[in-house]
């Protein structure tokens, strides 16, 4: 029996165990994907028990995508550039630790909207903002603005990555094609938080959500009610699902399965 699991801290509210073992089992795999619900002070000893009992794939959230990274033999080229390691697996030996969030975001917004030539407000400045920018370059996505409640770590990244850059207040100032939430703010709070105020949305806007906990963020029931198209988080967390699972076991996902799974969780 191979063991896959999530590796973060706090971890229990994660929906990847169910859609994972849901693959699994559609393809008839011998594997378990668990919960690695890991302290800061207990990864090192996590990443002796990763190599000695050979965990065959970790997911890896917050808030350890740049933390892992120590505890690797290498590092690819995505998640060198991104910036942060999402996805973990072996190569002849060695773990090597990569990043398939910005398959989650090209995907989603591919759903509902082409990407080419549309301007694009990022929210947020964290690791879910680096790969959201890296989708988006590869899609020639443009302009693109980074808007980030602490303004220095906004203009860190946008000259990382030649973007423009404000503060959440700016958002007023845009009008862009797509709207990308990609804060925590509002995760696990069912009232949610205002990020963007309701009468700044417009009908003919892209809005794309990452949190799925709650499912309807404060941003989404927005977005819906002034009529725009909305992109909700457990999108993004499907596509990036189903690229780490083809990648661990080199068969194609079950698509339709995981997403079901996924979807009979969502609260
Ligand atoms: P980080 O901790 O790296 O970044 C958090 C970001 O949120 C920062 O820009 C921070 O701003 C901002 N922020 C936090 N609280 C507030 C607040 N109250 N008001 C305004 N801004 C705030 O997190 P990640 O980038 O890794 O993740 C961001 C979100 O995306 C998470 O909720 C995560 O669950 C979700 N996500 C979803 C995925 C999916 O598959 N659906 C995949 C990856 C992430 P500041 O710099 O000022 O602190």
């Amino acid at each position: 029996m191979d063991t896959y699991g999530i590796l973060a801290f706090p971890a229990h509210h994660s929906l990847s165990p169910v859609m994972h073992n849901a693959g699994f089992k559609a393809l008839g795999i011998k594997a378990s994907y668990d919960f690695f619900e890991i302290s800061p002070e207990k990864l090192d000893d996590f990443f002796k028990t990763v190599r000695d009992k050979k965990i065959k794939g970790l997911s890896v959230s917050g808030p350890y995508k740049q933390a892992v990274i120590p505890f690797l033999d290498s590092v690819d080229i995505v998640g060198k550039k991104i910036g942060a390691v999402n996805t973990i697996y072996w190569d002849k030996g060695s773990l090597i630790g990569t990043n398939v969030d910005w398959i989650g975001v090209e995907k989603s917004l591919l759903e509902k909207t082409q990407i080419e030539n549309k301007s694009v407000v990022i929210l947020g400045a964290g690791g879910a903002a680096r790969s959201a920018i890296y989708a988006l370059h590869k899609n020639d996505a443009w302009p693109i603005t980074i808007l980030n409640r602490t303004l220095s770590r906004a203009k860190a990244l946008a000259e990382e990555f030649n973007c423009e850059y404000g503060e959440l207040d700016d958002f007023e100032s845009y009008s862009p094609k797509i709207v990308i939430q990609a804060t925590s703010a509002g995760l696990n709070r069912r009232e949610g938080v205002e990020i963007v105020p309701k009468e700044l949305l417009e009908s003919n806007m892209v809005i794309m959500e990452m949190i799925y906990n709650p499912i309807e963020t404060r941003i989404v029931r927005d977005a819906r009610e002034v009529g725009a198209t909305v992109i909700t988080g457990e999108r993004m967390l499907l596509h990036q699902g189903v690229a780490a699972f083809e990648l661990w076991t080199s068969q194609k996902a079950p698509f339709s399965i995981m997403e079901e799974a996924i979807n009979k969780n969502l609260r």
